[in-house]
């Protein structure tokens, strides 16, 4: 523990992947995990751990990445966190992250620009860039992040790291911060997929907290006994792979596909017709639900209150142009403006209609194989300042928001590295069936 509290505090000026690092431990986790470790431990106590800064910490300040959330401690714990910390993990920090978890580049925060542990010029890519950071630089063994088109796989891709994001419903967003309510899910980054499935494991299931949380059976993962796919069907989404411009990143998910194929899968050809609609759809629906979420920072109830109102709606006006940053506030003008009356029909039910189809391609493609495997990320880790126009990071999303859309379970796993640089594979599953892709991950690491 105290290994990687040292570590985490070392490379925190390097890397700046940490928005607090916890001077004491947290004293009633402590003692829970000592009382554990006396007894039947759960395997995952005495285990450090890193929070996103948006879940929710009693007593600690949960930033969201935002100066308009910087004093802010909850009352309460997270789902999430509560049910690490009663496992017995031991929350050492939170994660720096794009501003409410809009960006691919962990640019946009309030706190500052995350380093990449490969390449310190370069982004960790976002928006738990923190946390994928934290974990490459050994840290901490795990970290949560959060996923809403992409956000854990692309960083864990970029890092050199493992990140899932399991089905829409499977773990609670009770005291996570919301930015799309409808595709927002909490998941793990941490360096193999057993570590994901063991710490997914123990934050999932039903709450009664989350009017939205699935109503199923809890799941426990269990890692496969032989290392062989043989029966597995893993259908490839051969256009992305196809379309992919950079050759070394297209070569080497080639490669990490076959060596699939010659651990006994049997590989299928996927094609899902509407996936291209899928970046215009996410930025319309997730500035639309984004526009609403938001609007709870006032500067009354919440966060910010600037010091200097003339009256209630200067009040608003200014606490919320002081609070937040650029890119939160072009979402939430893009947001306003799609759900206004004369627009709803234009934009936002057309963005619904694209989200259904793209879930039909998708219950299509699982009726031919058990897996998908496709890219997560177009291009390596770009350096800081790059993408400076908004438009070219949102593209940035291709490959991972179709599954966020249909609400499915996916993951990245490290396949390799190009010029120095890691390089991620994506596995997406059937609705809840998290065991199938990590599975198929486990046993290619
Ligand atoms: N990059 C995407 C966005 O900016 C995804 C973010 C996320 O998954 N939270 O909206």
């Amino acid at each position: 523990n105290g290994v990687y509290h040292d570590r985490a505090r070392q490379f925190n000026d390097r890397t700046n992947a940490l928005i607090s690092v916890y001077e004491e431990l947290c004293a009633r986790e402590v003692m829970q995990a000592q009382d554990l470790l006396g007894k039947a431990a759960h395997p995952l106590a005495g285990i450090p751990l890193i929070h996103k800064d948006l879940f929710c910490t009693r007593g600690q300040t949960t930033t969201c990445g935002s100066n308009m959330l910087e004093h802010f401690i909850p009352p309460y714990d997270a789902t999430v966190v509560s049910r690490l910390s009663a496992a017995g993990m031991i929350t050492h920090g939170k994660a720096n992250m794009d501003e409410f978890a809009m960006g691919s580049s962990n640019e946009h925060s309030a706190y500052g620009p995350v380093a990449n542990p490969w390449d310190l010029s370069r982004v960790p890519g976002g928006s738990s860039g923190g946390s994928a950071a934290a974990v490459a630089a050994r840290m901490t063994p795990v970290a949560t992040g959060t996923d809403t088109g992409g956000s854990i796989r692309q960083p864990a891709a970029l890092c050199g790291i493992t990140g899932i994001k399991p089905s829409y419903g499977r773990v609670s967003r009770y005291g996570m911060v919301a930015f799309a309510s409808s595709l927002d899910q909490g998941g793990v980054l941490a360096p193999a997929a057993d570590d994901c499935g063991l710490v997914l494991s123990a934050m999932s299931g039903h709450d009664p907290l989350d009017s939205t949380s699935a109503r199923r059976p809890g799941w426990a993962w269990q890692k496969p006994e032989s290392a062989d796919l043989t029966g597995v069907k893993v259908g490839v989404i051969q256009d992305w792979v196809d379309g992919l411009q950079d050759e070394a990143i297209k070569q080497l998910t080639l490669q990490a596909i076959e060596t699939l194929k010659a651990q006994g899968a049997s590989l299928i050809d996927i094609h899902l017709p509407h996936a291209d609609l899928a970046v215009s759809a996410y930025y319309v629906l997730a500035p639309a639900e984004c526009s609403s979420n938001l609007s709870r920072f006032d500067g009354v109830r919440f966060g910010h209150q600037t010091a200097q109102a003339q009256n209630l709606e200067d009040l608003y006006r200014r606490s919320r142009s002081e609070g937040f940053g650029e890119e939160v506030k072009r979402r939430i003008m893009i947001g306003t403006w799609a759900l206004s009356s004369g627009y709803y029909d234009a934009y936002y039910l057309k963005a619904q209609k694209i989200r259904r189809l793209i879930s039909d391609d998708f219950r299509q493609a699982f009726d031919q194989c058990h897996v998908l495997a496709c890219p997560v990320s177009p291009e390596l880790a770009f350096k800081h300042g790059e993408k400076a126009d908004g438009v070219s990071m949102y593209q940035a999303d291709q490959f991972t928001i179709p599954a966020s859309l249909a609400g499915l379970p996916c993951l990245s796993m490290p396949i390799g590295h190009a010029a120095g640089l890691p390089v991620g594979l994506q596995l997406i599953g059937r609705y809840y069936d998290e065991q199938s892709i990590l599975a198929v991950a486990d046993q290619y690491q």
